[in-house]
């Protein structure tokens, strides 16, 4: 295991994206909403002044052949109006990241895309990112002389960056001025990383509550007493599938590699290494520019604050919970109470 990372900067190779030899003429990309990193994250800076946070204002950009959006961290305006900024969601606070935001928000298949963002990524962000398939992420060099910078730092390093690499997802410090790149990890070409339990995806006729209840009933049989969550979408094609996740360590660490089972029973204040079921969900979902059905999604447990907070960000009402009496924590009980009592997210 790497003890260290080439950060903020000095040390490093020093990284140029490919220019043009002059008198070339460029390809024509139609798709692409950002045609270089040093753009889409000039679109983050241009709006992180905006972002509703007093102290840790951060944005990000994810860009990639269908995806282009900008976004920060931010309340969604439910928590905003019934909780305001200062109540805590269960043990979560009430805003979704910036990176988290672009993901759930993307409309469109995530995977292979790129992120910029103006500040060093958290690891819950760090987890999203890897499930949601992106295989770059640009840091602004300035995130890394902030304060929050120097009070989360250990997180990133620790953690933010374990999961990038066992994940195979690039990460470069990133200078708009000069369009420099240093990188902080780079993914060997074609990585593929390990993965003893994908997400379990299957076509469907119609989504109809027969076909929702023997799906449920599958789930039971096969997951017994592990955490699971289940979910009824549709693609672009107007196609329907049912999804199956089991709560599991993020995507590239296997429980096959006694390392790795070290690293994954090694927890640091509200960070773990393990991805819930809903938000693994969430992110297969963004992947693969899959839609829920409403009304179609069930959770064995009570989803833990976080992933209820972001299910909010995701424009998510309903969710049918297995044992209301069962979750990771006593706090994610808490924040079902505090968001079915204010009506913003329904629990069946
Ligand atoms: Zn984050």
């Amino acid at each position: 295991m790497r003890s260290g990372y080439n950060y903020p900067c000095g040390r490093a190779s020093r990284a140029r994206l490919p220019t043009a030899p002059q008198g070339a003429r460029r390809l024509k990309r139609p798709n692409m909403y950002f045609s270089d990193p040093f753009t889409a994250m000039q679109a983050a800076v241009d709006i992180v002044a905006g972002s509703p946070h007093p102290t840790n204002k951060v944005a990000a950009t994810l860009f990639g052949r269908n995806v282009g959006l900008s976004r920060t961290n931010y309340w969604p305006e439910p928590i905003l109006t019934a909780f305001g900024k200062e109540q805590d969601i269960g043990n979560s606070s009430g805003t979704v990241h910036a990176e988290t935001a672009c993901i759930i928000q993307a409309m469109h298949a995530t995977e292979g895309s790129s992120i910029c963002v103006t500040d060093p990524f958290c690891p819950n962000c760090a987890k999203n990112i890897a499930e949601a398939g992106i295989k770059k992420i640009y840091i602004d060099h300035k995130g890394f002389e902030k304060d929050f910078f120097a009070r989360r730092g250990g997180h990133f390093q620790t953690m933010s960056m374990q999961v990038c690499e066992k994940a195979g997802v690039s990460v470069y410090e990133l200078w708009r001025k000069d369009e420099r790149l240093v990188p902080i990890f780079e993914a060997p070409a074609n990585f593929v990383p390990d993965e003893d339990s994908p997400v379990y995806k299957e076509p469907i006729q119609s989504p109809t509550e027969a076909v929702f209840h023997d799906i449920l009933a599958a789930g039971f049989k096969n997951h017994q007493k592990r955490k699971f969550a289940i979910a009824l979408v549709s693609d672009a094609h107007d196609k329907y599938f049912a999804l199956t996740v089991r709560a599991h360590a993020v995507t590239g660490f296997t429980m096959e590699d006694p390392e790795d089972i070290d690293m994954i029973q090694r927890h640091e204040e509200k960070y773990s290494f393990f991805q819930e079921p809903i938000n693994r969900l969430l992110m297969y979902m963004a992947r693969h520019g899959l839609t829920l059905l409403p009304d179609y999604l069930f959770c064995s447990q009570v989803p833990t604050s976080r992933e209820q907070v972001n299910l909010i960000g995701a424009g998510i009402k309903r969710v049918t919970v297995g044992d209301p009496a069962k979750a990771r924590d006593i706090t994610a009980i808490e924040a079902m109470w505090q968001l079915s009592g204010a009506g913003i997210l329904n629990y069946t």
